[in-house]
C-alpha cells in the first residue's frame, strides 16, 4: 500500500482516517472533488444535500462516513431492484452491506435485521416504501444508526422530473431522529427542486455541496434525423462494436423493434420497458450488468440506479423530454472515466410528439407551460451553433470553456443569412394553406411538376413554385427543421402539416433577418482526437488484456456477480499496460484494495508473470 498522502488541509483526524479507507479498502489515490469536504461534514454528525454530476462520486460520500461513525448507515433508494448489485460490490471490498426488501427471502431479511441491531452492519440498503413501515421504524428507534443517506433525492420534489410521493414522507426522519446526520444526494436538480428537497428533508441547517456538473470523458453529438437506423448503426459499428451501450426509444414498441433489428444486424440487444413483465425486466437487467457487450434497447425506464461504470455509448433514437433528461439519461455512459459517447438522433417530427404528450397530458396549465420551456431549451440545444457541453453546464448554472469534445467543436458548423430561405419556406407553407408536410412544401419550392399531387391541388400556380431551386433537398430539410426549432413553424403532430405561428407571421411581416446553421454534408465530418486529458494508460498490450478479461469473467461468473465487481475496465487496462510483477506493485493500481488484492491478486498475477 503507499503511504497516504496527508496534505495540509487534512491534517485532521477523520480526514487521516477517510484516506487511509480510501486507499485501503477501495484502492483508490485521492479524493475527487468535494469528496474529502462532504465526508469530514457529515462524520461530524451535520446534515448535507450534495448535487454532483452521475459518475461523479456520490457513493462515497455516504460509505465512508457510515464506515467511521458508531452504527449502520442506513441508505434510501428507490430502486430495489439494483440492491442486490451494491451490496455485492460492497461485500467484494470487505464492507459489511445488506439490504431488505421484497426481492429478497425472508431468511435474508431477518438476518439483516439481527444484524442491524447488533451494530454489525456498515451500510443497509431499504426502499422508501420499507423505510416507512411502522415496524421498521420501530427497528431503527432501538438500532444504532450512524446516518441516513437519501439517493435520488429529487424524487422529494414536484418540480423534479421523478417525483415519487413516498419520498415526501421521509419529512419524518427530521423529527423521529433529529441527531442521526442526514445527506441528500442527487444528479439532477435545477434551483426549485433544490428548494423542495432541503424543505423537505430539513436540511436548512447542513451545507449544500454542488459540485461542477462537467463529465468530460463524455463526447457528445447531435445529428439531425435521416434515417435514424442507419445513423445509429453506423456509429455502433464504427465506434462502438465490442462495447455495452444504452439506446433509448419513445415508446415501448419502437424498444422492441429496435433490439429485435439490433439482433438481427448481429448485436446482442435486450429491450427493456415498463410493460414488460417484472421477471423479464430483471432478467434483462442482470444480463446487461453481468455480461459484456450487451445493448440495452430502452425506454426512459430504465437507468436510474444503473451504476455499471463501463457503459461506452448513449444513444437517443428519439429526443428525450428535456435537457435535465438528456443529461441524467447521458450521464450513465463512462461513470469509470475513460471515454464514452453519447449521440442523439434528432427529428422534428419527435419534437412535434413531445410537444403533443406535455399537451395532452393532465398536468396544471402552469406545470405544461414549464415543460415547453424545458422542450425549447433542448432543441436550442440540438441546433446550436456553440459547443453543446457549454451550453448543457450554462442551462445547469455551471460554465466551461469551449471542450473540444462535442460534435460542434470537432466540425463548427457554419452560419448563413437565412432571411430569404426562411420567407420563401413560409410563404410556401401559407400558400399551400398550412396543412402540407417538409416533403411536399420541399417538392413545391424545387418546382417538381411530376409530382402528382401538386398537380391536383393546383399548387404549380402559386407563386411560391419553383422558387427554392438555390437548394437541395437536403439543404431544405435543415431550413424547415430549424423553423420548427425556432417556433417559426408549429408541427400538427398527427400528420406532420407545418403550419404559421404568431412567431413566424410577425417575422414575414416585420422582415426581420435570420441567420440559419448551413447544413453540413456529413462527408465534411472529420473527428479530431479529444482535448480532453484521460487516464494515462501507456501502450496495452491487447491479447494481455483480453486473457485479463476471461479471468475476471470466470471469476464473476461462479460468483454470479457482474465481472466490473471483481475490477472495473480501468484497473485491466492498467494491469495490461503496466503489467505488474509482484503483489506490491499490484496494489497500486486503481481500483486494488486489500481485500481484493488477497483475493484476486493471485490468479491476475499468474496471468501476467506468463506474458513477460
Ligand atoms: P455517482 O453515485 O455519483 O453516480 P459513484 O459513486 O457510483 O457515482 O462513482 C462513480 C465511479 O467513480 C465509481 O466507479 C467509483 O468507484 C469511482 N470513484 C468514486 N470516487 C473515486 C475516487 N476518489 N477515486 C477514484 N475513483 C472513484
Ligand atoms: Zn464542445
Amino acid at each position: 500500500m503507499p503511504m497516504p498522502q496527508v496534505s495540509p488541509q487534512s491534517a485532521s483526524p477523520i480526514a487521516e482516517q477517510a484516506l487511509q479507507i480510501l486507499q485501503k479498502t477501495y484502492g483508490f489515490e485521492a479524493f475527487r472533488g468535494a469528496q474529502e469536504d462532504i465526508i469530514q461534514h457529515i462524520t461530524g454528525g451535520h446534515h448535507a444535500f450534495v448535487l454532483m454530476p452521475t459518475g461523479g462520486g456520490k457513493s462515497l460520500c455516504y460509505q465512508i462516513p457510515s464506515l467511521l461513525r458508531a452504527g449502520t448507515g442506513i441508505v434510501i433508494s428507490p430502486l430495489i431492484a439494483l440492491m442486490q448489485n451494491q451490496v455485492d460490490a460492497l461485500q467484494q471490498l470487505g464492507i459489511r452491506a445488506a439490504a431488505i426488501n421484497s426481492n429478497m427471502s425472508g431468511a435474508d431479511n431477518s438476518a439483516a435485521k439481527t444484524a442491524l441491531m447488533q451494530g454489525q452492519l456498515d451500510l443497509l440498503y431499504v426502499a422508501p416504501e420499507r423505510l416507512l413501515m411502522e415496524d421498521f421504524l420501530s427497528l431503527l428507534d432501538e438500532a444504532p444508526v450512524a446516518l441516513f443517506a437519501i439517493d435520488e433525492a429529487h424524487c422529494v420534489s414536484q418540480w423534479g422530473h421523478d417525483f415519487r410521493p413516498h419520498y415526501k414522507q421521509l419529512s419524518l426522519l427530521a423529527e423521529r431522529y433529529p441527531a442521526v446526520p442526514r445527506i441528500a444526494l442527487t444528479a439532477t436538480a435545477d434551483a426549485p427542486t433544490r428548494r423542495d428537497i432541503i424543505d423537505c428533508l430539513r436540511l436548512e441547517d447542513g451545507r449544500s455541496f454542488v459540485a461542477g456538473f462537467d463529465r468530460p470523458n463524455i463526447h457528445y453529438t447531435i445529428v439531425p434525423k435521416d434515417n435514424a437506423r442507419a445513423q445509429v448503426l453506423r456509429f455502433i459499428k464504427e465506434k462502438h462494436a465490442e462495447d455495452s451501450g444504452i439506446v433509448y426509444c419513445l415508446s415501448r414498441k419502437m424498444t422492441e423493434e429496435t433490439a429485435m433489428w439490433l439482433c438481427n444486424e448481429g448485436f446482442e440487444a435486450l429491450p427493456y420497458h415498463a410493460g414488460l413483465d417484472a421477471e423479464t425486466r430483471a432478467q434483462h437487467q442482470d444480463r446487461f450488468l453481468k455480461e459484456e457487450k450487451i445493448i440495452m434497447v430502452a425506454t426512459i425506464a430504465f437507468g436510474m440506479g444503473i451504476d455499471k461504470p463501463d457503459v461506452r455509448f448513449v444513444t437517443h433514437m428519439t429526443i428525450p423530454k428535456n435537457i435535465e433528461a438528456y443529461y441524467q439519461e447521458t450521464g450513465r455512459a463512462g461513470r469509470d472515466g475513460l471515454p464514452s459517447d453519447a449521440l442523439m438522433i434528432f427529428g422534428t417530427q419527435d419534437a412535434a410528439m413531445q410537444r403533443n404528450f406535455i399537451d395532452v397530458s393532465t398536468a396544471p396549465e402552469a406545470q405544461k407551460r414549464i415543460e415547453h420551456q424545458k422542450l425549447n431549451a433542448l432543441l436550442g440545444l440540438c441546433e446550436t451553433a456553440g459547443c453543446r457541453r457549454q451550453a448543457v453546464l450554462e442551462y445547469f448554472g455551471d460554465s466551461c470553456e469551449p471542450c473540444g469534445n462535442c460534435d460542434t467543436c470537432q466540425t463548427p458548423p457554419q452560419t448563413f443569412d437565412g432571411t430569404i430561405a426562411a420567407q420563401k419556406a413560409l410563404s410556401a407553407v401559407y400558400r399551400t394553406e398550412q396543412r402540407f408536410g417538409t416533403g411536399y412544401l420541399i417538392s413545391v419550392l424545387l418546382g417538381e411538376k411530376d409530382d402528382e399531387r401538386i398537380q391536383r391541388f393546383g399548387h404549380d400556380q402559386t407563386s411560391t413554385f419553383g422558387i427554392g431551386t438555390e437548394f437541395g433537398k437536403t439543404e431544405w430539410k435543415s431550413v424547415f427543421r430549424q423553423l420548427v426549432t425556432l417556433n417559426f413553424l408549429a408541427v400538427d403532430s398527427d400528420h406532420g402539416g407545418l403550419s404559421l405561428t404568431p412567431r413566424g407571421k410577425a417575422f414575414l411581416k416585420d422582415k426581420e433577418t435570420l441567420q440559419l446553421r448551413l447544413h453540413e454534408s456529413r462527408s465534411a465530418r472529420k473527428p479530431k482526437a479529444a482535448s480532453t486529458p484521460l487516464p494515462d494508460e501507456g501502450d496495452i498490450d491487447q491479447s494481455l488484456l483480453d486473457a485479463l478479461k476471461t479471468a475476471r469473467r470466470t471469476l464473476a461468473q461462479a460468483q454470479s456477480v457482474p465481472p466490473y465487481v471483481i475490477f472495473h475496465d480501468r484497473t485491466l487496462r492498467e494491469m495490461a499496460a503496466r503489467k505488474p510483477q509482484t503483489l506490491e506493485q499490484m496494489a497500486r493500481l486503481h481500483g486494488v484494495g486489500e481485500r481484493k488484492l488477497v483475493k484476486y491478486g493471485k490468479t491476475f498475477l499468474d496471468i501476467l508473470r506468463g506474458r513477460d
